[in-house]
C-alpha cells in the first residue's frame, strides 16, 4: 500500500490541528508571552513534532507486529519457529522510536529472523 500526495497531506492536515491543541497546552489559550523567544517556541515545536512521529509510528509497527501469525516458517530451512519480540529503536527521520518488534529465531538454523521485514508485503 502506498499512500498518495493527496492522503499524506490530510495527514499534515490532522497533525496541524493537534499542532493547535499541542500549542494551547504548553503556551495557554493566549499564547506565548512577548517573553518567549523564538529559541524556547522552538524547543516546544520539535518537542511536539518528536513526540508526534514517535506516537504514530509505535502505534503502527505495533499494530502491524499484531497482525502476524503466532509462528512463522524460517526463509532458511522453512521450519515452523515461535514468534517472540525484541525491543528495537530506530532513527527516524526527525525522531528516534522505539518499539516491539517481532523476532523469530530458528533452533535448527541457529539463526534469528525478523517477520516484519520478510513476510510483511505492501
Ligand atoms: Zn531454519
Amino acid at each position: 500500500m502506498q499512500l498518495s500526495d493527496q492522503d499524506l497531506g490530510k495527514i499534515k492536515d490532522l497533525a496541524r490541528q493537534w499542532g493547535k491543541i499541542i500549542s494551547e497546552e504548553a503556551f495557554g489559550p493566549e499564547g506565548p508571552g512577548l517573553d518567549v523567544s523564538f529559541t524556547n517556541m522552538e524547543d516546544v515545536w520539535v518537542a511536539a513534532g518528536e513526540g508526534l512521529i514517535e506516537g504514530v509510528a509505535r502505534e503502527a509497527l505495533g499494530k502491524q507486529a499484531e497482525n502476524l501469525q503466532t509462528e512463522q516458517a524460517c526463509p532458511q530451512c522453512g521450519a515452523s519457529c515461535k514468534l517472540n519480540s525484541q525491543q528495537r529503536t530506530m532513527q527516524a527521520q526527525g525522531a528516534k522510536v522505539s518499539w516491539s518488534e517481532a523476532k523469530c529465531y530458528c533452533q535448527k538454523c541457529r539463526r534469528s529472523f525478523f517477520p516484519s521485514a520478510c513476510c510483511l508485503g505492501d
